[in-house]
């Protein structure tokens, strides 16, 4: 699994803390030391294997098509591509234009990630995103002329001013366009964003709990009835169109990460990232000093709870050593009797009820 981070947006959004900047002049330094890093970690890049690739970030739609093909180009020339391999780029809805798409097709890109986030024009101004629905719309009926159909979208919910109806007028449209993916994670108030700043001025203010809970329910109800499996927390697919790249790390599986900012994992207990310092990865052509941790017998249980806990496929008592399994079925049990996670075989899966109090039940099984 290969990730390559680009670290441009157009502007903020304001409820955004991804390391991103829009000094977009710094494009040019920033390939030259992508391409660089790319040819100095071959050896990392064959041993994740190239199976699946997912360019994010920021906002890589930024980036000229002849660039991105270049990224492309250089990593099929170290690691080509496996067969039948997933390579999703992320882009924004209103960068999506004949020229973009025509970039796009010169690439091996078969899946887009769009982040709509929602279908109100006045919230999407709120927020200081840079497309309307009717964006939205067209950047979806484009990809799929040109061929891609495996689209997947990002939404938020519990929105300040957004009401129930709303939302549910933003998941009956996007179902009703049978688009085979869904992302729908509710707003995160980061301290440090220029939202938060309006909340602590009071121009916002965070949505009551008990209403992005019940819009949460109507995306669970409306995504079932529309066929749709919900795999993970936040994830929704037909079926057959799971995320391969995302399900690959709840599944700690090994992976590389390329460019400011990222992450990468050995699949064992080696965790490493370049710091999300853009200038200092120009000034180090794509080699920066990178952190590293590894991690021990305890952090890797916790890291399998946290991450296995997140999928329908649930968490195996059978990967867990003696220790860790006896540990984790004694913490879970008041969970069990009160009907916030199912135990069948060697299997725990939260509940629908779990899921909304996931955070408490990953936290009793903590060391
Ligand atoms: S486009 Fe994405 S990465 Fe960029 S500021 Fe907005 S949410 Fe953040």
């Amino acid at each position: 699994m290969i990730y390559v981070h680009i670290p441009f947006c157009k502007s903020r959004c304001l409820y955004c803390d991804f390391f991103s900047t829009t000094s977009l002049d710094l494009r040019g330094g920033f390939l030259r030391s992508l391409l660089n890093e790319i040819k100095e970690r071959t050896e990392e890049i064959r041993l994740a294997r190239a199976n699946t690739i997912y360019i994010g970030g920021g906002t890589p739609s930024q980036m000229a098509p002849n660039d991105l093909k270049a990224i492309f180009d250089t990593l099929q020339c170290i690691s080509p591509l496996e067969e039948g391999a997933e390579v999703t780029m992320e882009c924004n809805p209103d960068d999506v234009s004949s020229e973009f798409i025509e970039g796009l097709l010169a690439t091996p890109v078969n899946r887009v990630s769009m982040g709509v986030q929602c279908m109100n024009d006045d919230l999407l101004h709120l927020l200081n995103r840079r497309h309307t629905a009717e964006q939205a719309r067209k950047a979806v009926e484009m990809l799929r002329c040109a061929g891609y159909h495996n689209i997947s979208i990002d939404l938020m919910y519990g929105l300040p001013g957004q009401t129930m109806e709303m939302w549910q007028n933003d998941v009956d449209e996007l179902l009703s366009m049978r688009v085979p993916h869904l992302s729908a994670y509710s707003l995160q108030w980061e301290e440090g964003t220029a939202l938060y700043r309006m909340m602590e001025k009071g121009q916002v203010s965070e949505a009551p709990e008990e209403l992005s809970i019940e819009m949460y329910r109507y995306l669970v109800e409306a995504t079932r009835c529309a066929g749709m499996e919900h795999y993970e927390i936040s994830n929704y697919a037909l079926p057959g169109m799971r995320a391969r790249h995302n399900s690959g790390y709840w599944r700690n599986e090994a992976y590389v990460g390329l460019g400011p900012g990222a992450h990468s994992y050995d699949g064992k207990a080696k965790r490493s990232s370049n710091p999300p310092d853009l200038l200092y990865y120009i000034k180090t052509t794509g080699l920066p000093q990178q952190e590293v941790e590894l991690l021990d017998e305890d952090a890797l249980y916790e890291e399998y709870v946290l991450k296995s806990l997140r999928t329908m496929d649930g968490l195996d008592l059978g990967l867990l050593a003696p220790k860790y399994r006896n540990y984790a079925l004694k913490m879970v049990q008041p969970h069990i009797l009160a009907g916030r996670v199912e135990h069948h075989g060697d299997v725990l899966r939260l509940t629908e009820d779990g899921i909304f109090v996931s955070n408490d039940v990953m936290s009793d099984m903590m060391l």
